[in-house]
């Protein structure tokens, strides 16, 4: 796959691509990683203590809702074919840091910090303003991507 970052291979051994902390849930390696809470203004991402992997009926439970209006999925990086990807960088990450207010003070609980792509790149700035970045947002009826 073009520009998708590399598995690495260094002397401690194979290390696998970062997390995106908001991606299709369609993705390889998909996971559950929150839920969102809270009015459509104003949603909050409630982290989970620890990922899930996402069952193939939930698309057909939830529907007409898509998965990434309620949950947010973490999958490994797709690089260069993802829309968000430039060069080394996730503009998404660097989005929601520059246009977002922070949503909480302290850094929600995460179970996938340590290979969340937007922690190695926004480290607390992008923490503080994940929980309130839903995947896919309703405009006037219609599902559209949001900010993942
Ligand atoms: S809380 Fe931080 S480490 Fe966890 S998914 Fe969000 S940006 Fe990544």
């Amino acid at each position: 796959m073009p520009g998708r970052p590399e598995t690495l291979v260094t002397e401690a051994g194979m290390v696998p691509p970062p997390l995106c902390p908001s991606a299709p849930a369609t993705l390889p390696g998909a996971r559950i990683i929150g839920v969102v809470e809270g009015p459509a203004e104003a949603p909050r991402v409630r982290h989970l203590g620890t990922p899930r992997p996402v069952p193939p009926a939930l698309p057909a439970v939830l529907a007409p809702l898509r998965m990434g209006e309620v949950l947010r999925v973490a999958a490994p990086c797709a690089g260069g074919a993802c829309l968000h990807h430039e060069g080394t960088r996730c503009r998404l990450a660097d989005g929601i840091v520059e246009r977002l207010a922070p949503a909480v003070e302290r850094l929600p609980p995460c179970a996938i910090r340590a290979e969340c792509l937007w922690w190695r790149q926004r480290g607390r700035d992008a923490c503080r303003r994940c929980p309130a970045v839903v995947t896919t947002r309703r405009v006037r009826g219609s599902a559209v991507p949001g900010e993942g």
